[in-house]
């Protein structure tokens, strides 16, 4: 049986790490998208369809900490490049990554998505 290099063993071992990696943060994506859903069928089934300050209360709530501003700036109507991001980084579950790789170029907000 040959013997594996070194080089190759590590290059494995690397490129499985990122698949975890990879992983886990999907998986905290779909947790947050989860939360969002959950949120919004508990909001549903209180009958609260009008009740648009409490629904606004729970979707901060599910914003990360560090985009919080960003949602802040945008509703405030102070910055339209806030109100792109916002929304950008809702669509994308809150990753700035994912903003980035965004392929939907039939999206009117596409080529302003990294302005914000
Ligand atoms: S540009 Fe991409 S990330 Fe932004 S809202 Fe449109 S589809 Fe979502």
């Amino acid at each position: 049986m040959p013997v594996r290099s070194n080089n190759k063993t590590s290059n494995k071992s690397y490129n499985k790490l990122k698949a975890v990696e990879e992983c886990r943060q999907r998986l905290k994506q779909l947790e947050a998208e989860n939360n969002r859903l959950l949120d919004w069928l508990s909001f549903l089934q209180e009958g609260a369809i009008f009740d648009w300050e409490n629904k606004k209360k729970k979707m901060k709530r599910n914003i990360p900490k560090k985009f919080r501003g960003i949602y802040d700036k945008a509703k405030n109507g102070k910055s339209r490049k806030m109100a792109i991001r916002a929304f950008c980084l809702e669509c994308c579950s809150y990753s700035s990554k994912e903003v980035k790789l965004c392929t939907d170029e039939g999206c009117p907000l596409y080529k302003y998505r990294l302005t914000g």
